[in-house]
């Protein structure tokens, strides 16, 4: 496999010029190939080395989320023109030789928060060894798992118009709450822009109008989709010449919903990747947003605990059919379960964040309540966790927990 953008995890990301962190439709290609050429793609992690591999959570407290996410790419692929589909296989995954661990992290609610953030307001830290295919972590004892290795974000470049409606619509968002902490959304921040190889007085201007690479939006970007894993294909609208495909945020594993929002294991990594084009394909298939087909390959865990929420939230307030309500109760019922084994309520968290849980809205038209649900396999834990007459009992030595602040 050939490489076809190399990164060095040792050096400062701004010194590479293969990697950019705004959306922009003039960021430069840095590299061209042709419908069929299989190539490798490096990614150094999402934050550029930001975070270290120690049993201090300051790293991730003081984390600077306007740096973030750092994208290899992007790629022209020859003959993609705007309304075009490319078409991206997923030919494999892997960890950087010289890069071999991982980390979660629940941000601290005043940077970033996460999805649980009223209940787990402070900055904590987990480090994760991989021994091949599974993942474990000294700061989290009695559990182990099979990972899916996958891109928490790939797109293609916007074109302006398009990058025009981001910005308009989350402007507008952002304008209804200004103060709020955690923010309504992350809007342009020019100062930390890193355009990737554009001319320093046209990456300034650009700067300020670059769309930040925290949400998902209709070209993909950080879709965070667990199951976008080798052997998977996605079919990408294209909205200027070339495609501009870019690519990181590598996961050795991610539970559905990401919810500690560092919540996969994050890592630097690589793709292998094989393109194609389906001329017009947006136009002939009604594609708004990317669509994947899955891959014939996943862990084969077959036994869950699955946990049910509904929409009536922690002080029993009534929603209608509200699903956020609904699968954030869902979570807080799997965290209070397994805290009765011993584990933390942050390495429960970081457990739903990073394992191999299936997210589901089972019910969404039972008036009042939505109905979420979150299965765990069972079998990702070294002790038998499902209920029994005997009751819950501690499956592993007390004394480990995620890092804190020193
Ligand atoms: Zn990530």
């Amino acid at each position: 496999m050939d490489t076809l953008i190399s990164v060095d995890v040792s050096t400062a990301p701004s010194k590479l010029d293969v990697i950019h962190n705004r959306w922009h439709p003039d960021v430069p290609i840095v590299s061209w190939v042709k419908p069929g050429d299989e190539f490798r793609v490096e990614c150094i992690d999402w934050t550029g080395g930001q975070i270290a591999n120690d049993d201090d959570a300051k790293d991730v407290k003081i984390v600077d989320l306007t740096k973030v996410h750092y994208l290899s790419g992007p790629i022209g692929v020859h003959g993609a023109e705007p309304g075009d589909l490319l078409v991206v296989e997923i030919l494999d995954v892997g960890v950087l030789p010289k890069s071999q661990w991982g980390f979660t992290g629940i941000f601290a609610k005043e940077n970033g928060g996460g999805f649980l953030t009223e209940h787990y307001p402070d900055a904590r830290k987990a480090c994760w060894n991989f021994s091949g295919i599974y993942a474990n972590s000294r700061h989290i004892p009695g559990v182990e798992f099979a990972g899916i290795m996958h891109p928490g974000l790939i797109g293609c470049l916007p074109s302006k118009e398009l990058l025009d409606t981001w910005n308009k619509r989350e402007k507008a968002l952002f304008d209804t709450n200004p103060e709020r902490v955690p923010a309504l959304c992350a809007l342009p921040h020019a100062e930390t822009a890193h355009m990737g190889r554009m001319k320093p007085d046209a990456a300034k201007a650009a700067a300020m109008e670059g769309a930040r690479t925290v949400p998902p939006r209709e070209h993909g970007g950080n879709c965070d989709i667990k199951n976008l894993t080798k052997g998977s294909k996605v079919y990408f609208p294209v909205y200027v010449k070339g495609g501009g495909l870019s690519m990181g945020d590598i996961h050795f594993s991610q539970g559905d919903g990401e919810i500690t929002f560092c919540g996969a294991i994050e890592m630097a990594g690589y793709l292998d990747l094989r393109v194609s084009i389906i001329k017009e394909g947006v136009a002939k298939y009604g594609i708004k947003n990317p669509l994947f087909q899955s891959s014939p390959l996943e862990p084969k865990y077959s036994s869950y605990l699955i946990f049910e929420g509904i929409s009536v939230d922690e002080a029993g307030k009534q929603y209608y059919l509200d699903v956020h309500v609904a699968y954030r109760m869902a979570c807080l019922n799997a965290i209070e379960y397994l805290e009765k084994f011993g584990f933390t309520g942050a390495q429960a968290y970081a457990i739903l964040g990073t394992a191999p849980v299936e997210g589901r809205i089972s019910g969404i038209v039972d008036i009042p309540n939505a109905c979420a649900t979150l299965a765990i396999p069972t079998e990702i834990f070294n002790f038998d966790i499902k209920p029994s007459a005997a009751g819950p009992k501690r499956g592993f030595p007390a004394g480990a927990d995620l890092a804190v602040v020193k």
